[in-house]
């Protein structure tokens, strides 16, 4: 339709020219640039493609990297696992064990992120444990980690925040390493969490899986060794890379106000090499690299791929998991700032997210291939009941995949990962809490809640067929 209007021709001319390329459209249906050069051109109209660039484009160089220039670069890891399974304690002995040599007893200052190296392979640990700090950062777009240890404490067995981090780490898509801990506790038995493991499907590879178990020990060191080996093999498998020769691009992974220093970031080099006095944008935030600091307190000029330091010079504190760029224009990257922050006032109100109401229409324009859900429930047959219920209703259009199911209230982690994933949440006798209400509200995700197993099923299938009951 509009193609026609702007060549002053009929709508019936253009449809016309249309079936005699095979395509059958409407006038309100959109057609790609290639058919609609081929329509004009036969209606005696001259084709030019208009290129609009937006100052983003301009500003931030993200053009592909040639494969001679790509360097192996240091595995960004994430520790998780359920609460007292010893997370802070592995990180912090790893830390201990492996400071720089010569180093002991140096400052080690808590930044969001530090490195060590393995037998001169470095590796980059996540300081903040848990899947609420990594689920977060996921949610605003970033993807950050590329390995993740799943700590199961050898005395307590799979808990719910342990399935909760297996099936965040599944939606990132990144590899699961698990590291069975306090083996030193008497009784630990990591056949029994191995035998758990196999109902998520990370089956030991002793027992013919792809699932690396490491037992260890957080307090005695046992293990730690082989742990860091694997993660390793692990980033080898992976071959991460990238390339230290262009202006620098990562993400901000801690955030802050200094009474005496201003806004104060860590950020992490995910491509190129961050350099002092660099402009750089964050996110809202402008600013110069005007100090910068390592994980061992130290100031450095330079910071490449995979490598986290701590910066001051920011005009405002961004928020965690925005990504930031190293720019060339300081002009242009505050007018940057400006449209982005116009553009955060509408976003809340116009992200697209699925919902039981649009399903069926997205469906039928082949938008949605898969209905992601996520089940809560207050006992957990319910929320298995409910589980393959669910994953029956797929039918030729569109498959139903439960992404999450669990035991509880709706948290504000679950709605993060339906964010992050376009899923809707499901539950059953079970409520959202408040951080999860005022979550689902910003990011706009749709909470089901049901009382009885038979309406679930019923409505999520009408929605599906289009026969939604209208809500009033
Ligand atoms: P997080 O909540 O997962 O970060 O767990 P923490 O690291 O805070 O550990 C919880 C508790 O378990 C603490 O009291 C630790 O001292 C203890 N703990 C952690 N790792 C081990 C271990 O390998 N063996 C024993 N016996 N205790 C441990």
């Amino acid at each position: 339709g509009e193609l026609a209007s702007r060549m002053k021709k009929t709508g019936a001319e253009v449809v016309k020219q249309l079936i005699k390329l095979g395509v059958m459209a409407s006038l309100s249906d959109i057609i790609d640039y290639d058919t609609a050069a081929l329509v004009a051109i036969e209606l005696g109209c001259k084709v030019e493609h208009e290129v609009v660039v937006t100052i983003e484009e301009r500003l931030i160089d993200d053009h592909a990297d040639k494969e001679e220039d790509l360097v192996s670069r240091a595995p960004i890891v994430v520790v998780m696992g359920h609460v007292d399974h010893g997370k802070t304690s592995l990180l912090d002995k790893i830390r201990e064990a492996n400071v720089v040599a010569g180093e002991a007893g140096g400052i080690t200052q808590h930044i969001g992120a530090y490195r060590v190296a393995v037998n001169g392979s470095p590796i980059t640990f996540l300081d903040t444990p848990g899947h609420e700090a990594f689920t977060s950062m996921r949610a605003r777009g970033a993807m950050v980690t590329d390995i993740a240890i799943l700590v199961v404490a050898a005395d307590d067995g799979i808990m719910p925040q342990t399935v909760e981090s297996i099936n965040h780490a599944k939606a990132a898509k990144i590899p699961i390493i698990v590291a069975i801990n306090k083996m030193d506790v008497p009784g630990a038995n990591p056949d029994r969490i191995k035998q758990q493991l196999t109902e998520y499907e990370l089956v030991s590879d002793e027992w013919g899986g792809d699932t690396v178990v490491v037992p260890i020990s957080a307090k005695t060191g046992m293990g730690i060794d082989r742990l860091l080996e694997m993660v390793v093999l692990t980033a080898e498998m992976q071959e991460l890379r990238a390339n230290p020769d262009r202006a620098a691009r990562g993400t901000v992974i801690e955030a802050r106000l200094d009474k005496g220093r201003g806004p104060i970031m860590t950020v992490l080099v995910q491509n190129g090499t961050l350099k002092l006095n660099d402009i750089i944008i964050a996110g809202t935030a402008v600013g110069h690299v005007r100090v910068m600091t390592n994980d061992r307190g130290e100031r450095v000029s330079e910071a490449g791929p995979s490598v986290p330091v701590e910066i001051s010079g920011m005009s405002e504190v961004p928020d965690a998991g925005d990504t930031f760029n190293a720019v060339a224009d300081e002009r242009m990257a505050r007018e940057l700032v400006e449209q982005r922050k116009a553009e955060k006032k509408n976003a809340s109100a116009t992200s697209v997210k699925v919902s039981l109401e649009d399903l069926f229409s997205r469906i039928q324009q082949g938008e949605l291939k898969d209905l992601n859900i996520i089940v809560k429930a207050d006992v957990q047959g319910s929320a298995e009941a409910i589980k393959s219920s669910l994953v029956k209703l797929s039918n030729d259009e569109v498959r139903v995949r439960v992404i999450h199911s669990g035991v509880g209230a709706i948290s504000e982690s679950d709605v993060m990962l339906a964010a992050t994933s376009g899923a809707i949440v499901v539950g059953f006798n079970v409520r959202p809490d408040n951080a999860a209400r005022d979550s689902a509200v910003r990011s706009n995700v749709d909470i089901r809640m049901y009382r009885v197993i038979y309406d679930a099923i019923n409505e999520i299938e009408a929605a599906m067929k289009g026969m939604l009951a209208p809500k009033f």
